[in-house]
């Protein structure tokens, strides 16, 4: 498991403004943009967790969490390149890739709905 996914997926995870994500799609966020490697996921979550940016609600059976992040501001964090991507979320072909910018490296590419969706906003 490489530190350097880890501190990505945080970085993720502290952009998401949510307030109830269910743990399966939470992980899948997460492997999304760090790549398929459940360790690094399952890491991820629990320092979300001890760092109180991800708080577990266990109530109705199914695990949620609320992520209190700090958000990201699609002006100055997002950055569109031109070409020929997959999106990461959903395989669809681009032309515009979407990427979040974060001090350890890019997530993305996604389509314009999908990287809304991966941050919670609709
Ligand atoms: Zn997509």
């Amino acid at each position: 498991m490489t530190d350097e996914k880890v501190r990505l997926g945080l970085a993720l995870v502290r952009s998401i403004d949510d307030d109830g994500v269910a743990l399966p799609e939470l992980m899948d966020r997460i492997e999304e943009a760090v790549g398929d490697a459940p360790a690094v996921t399952r890491e991820v979550i629990d320092r979300a967790e001890s760092e109180g940016v991800l708080s577990r609600d266990d109530g109705e059976g199914e695990a949620r969490f609320s992520v209190d992040g700090t958000g990201v501001s699609f002006e100055d964090e997002v950055v569109t390149k031109e070409g020929d991507f997959d999106c990461a979320r959903c395989g669809r072909s681009l032309s515009t890739g979407y990427f979040v910018r974060f001090d350890d490296g890019d997530v993305g590419p996604y389509g314009s709905t999908c990287i809304r969706k991966t941050l919670g906003r609709e």
